[in-house]
């Protein structure tokens, strides 16, 4: 029989575990581990309240190897989804090496020192997944995750070859606050202030962070600014979908969002760096982490919808150039009302549980360190609309005109 070990008790690993327990028949035993046991407790209430199923609890600090391949022992895991942070990767990967336990994640490691967002960390650990019978997969959220299984989707069933390739993420969401991320802030705010990158023509192409910008109107949400980003899924896409000669990732911003950023930025409580504060070392950016809301006590007053989606044009199976749009609209307000958090964090826990799903029942199965896009899709894609991300697909008239 599996059974999953979840780490991390914030927004994300409370959609996870509320959707496995809404599928008790593929997960038949749930544990939530975290920093801090408490948090575990008030999710599993939760899901005791909402599914009536009881989850195991129990508190970890997953950047201790030693203590998290104990946990993973004691419970008797088979499978551990790392719901933590991009720092606790490398960690729990060696917990589940030392274990003989699979891993799936949904953010790829990144130092605590340095906004690197690189998949050459967690590749080097191919070898040794693979040498011990072990499947590891990353990236199993949205973006990273849906928007690869969507790409390999279009190009199983519709492309004979991608030529560009547009991800779109728009949270059209209003959650009332003058300022506040959608997840994990100190994440987020290293991501959207790093330069931006896409690739194009065999290279990477950098532009300052925020310089590049269009005009898109997102279907359920309306006419929105995105911004050009760097994102890990371009990395993974272009290694293992060669043939796509340009990759952007773009998302959108409200100006207040961009206004606060630009004046923490400008004062320096974005830095990663330590600085001296009354004799200690504070990290600018993480005391602001402490003075924001929590992601996951947004979801009460979040309203509106996100859409997230990928735009292909290449040549058909006809033949002919075709561009094709394939997306999901996610609304907050009934991602609430289903598991108690707004949309972005379902949006990323409903495909976390999904990705598990395919590992603990063999459907995607491996040995090594697989990204989604190496995936079949159909499954994944099949589940998406059972369990609450249903998605869509048209046919645009022409590609992007940007
Ligand atoms: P949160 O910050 O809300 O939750 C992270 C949880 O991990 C917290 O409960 C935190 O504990 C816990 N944690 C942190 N450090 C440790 C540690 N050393 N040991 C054990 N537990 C720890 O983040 P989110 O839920 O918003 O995001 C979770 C993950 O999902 C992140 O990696 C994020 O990058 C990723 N993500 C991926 C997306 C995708 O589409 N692929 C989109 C959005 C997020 P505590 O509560 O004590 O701080």
């Amino acid at each position: 029989m599996s059974k999953v070990l979840v780490i991390g008790a914030g927004g994300v690993g409370s959609v996870a575990v509320h959707k496995m327990a809404m599928n008790a028949d593929i997960f038949p035993s749930i544990t939530l581990a975290s920093r801090r046991q408490f948090k575990c407790d008030a999710i599993a209430e939760s899901v005791k309240a909402r599914t009536g199923v009881t989850i195991a609890t129990a508190e970890v600090d997953a950047d201790d190897i030693d203590a998290t391949a104990a946990l993973i022992r004691q419970v008797g895991a088979t499978h551990v989804v790392n719901l933590a942070l991009p720092y606790q990767d490398l960690t729990i990967m060696e917990a589940c090496l030392k274990t003989g336990a699979h891993y799936l994640d949904t953010a790829n490691y990144e130092p605590r020192d340095e906004a690197k967002f690189e998949y050459h960390w967690q590749w080097a650990y191919q070898d040794r997944f693979k040498d011990a019978g072990l499947m590891a997969l990353l990236g199993s959220g949205f973006d990273p995750g849906v928007t690869s299984v969507f790409t390999t989707w279009l190009k199983k069933h519709h492309f004979e070859r991608i030529d560009t390739l547009d991800i779109l993420d728009c949270n059209g969401g209003d959650h009332g606050q003058h300022f506040a991320t959608n997840f994990n802030p100190e994440i987020n705010i290293r991501e959207v202030t790093a330069v931006a990158r896409h690739w194009e023509n065999g290279d990477w192409v950098e532009t300052p962070p925020m310089s590049v910008k269009q005009n898109f109107d997102f279907e359920g949400v309306g006419p929105k600014t995105m911004y050009l980003m760097y994102h890990e899924e371009i990395e993974s896409l272009k290694t293992h979908l060669p043939e796509i000669g340009r990759i952007r990732f773009w998302m959108t911003f409200g100006d207040a969002y961009i206004q606060h950023l630009t004046v923490l930025q400008n004062v320096g409580m974005t830095r990663i760096d330590p600085v001296i504060y009354e004799g200690r070392e504070i990290v600018p950016l993480q005391f602001l982490k402490a003075v924001l809301p929590e992601p996951s006590s947004l979801g009460e007053t979040t309203k509106g919808k996100t859409n997230i989606g990928v735009i292909a044009t290449g040549l058909g199976r006809d033949g002919k150039e075709k561009t094709l749009y394939l997306y999901n609209i996610c609304d907050h307000e009934d991602a609430y009302a289903e598991t108690g958090n707004q949309a972005v964090s379902y949006t990323t826990g409903v495909p976390a549980m999904i990705g598990t799903a395919m590992m603990v029942t063999g459907t995607w199965s491996g040995k090594g360190v697989f990204n989604m896009e190496q995936m079949d899709p159909d499954p994944f894609m099949d589940m998406l609309n059972r369990h609450g991300l249903p998605w869509q697909v048209k046919e645009l008239d022409a590609p992007l005109e940007f």
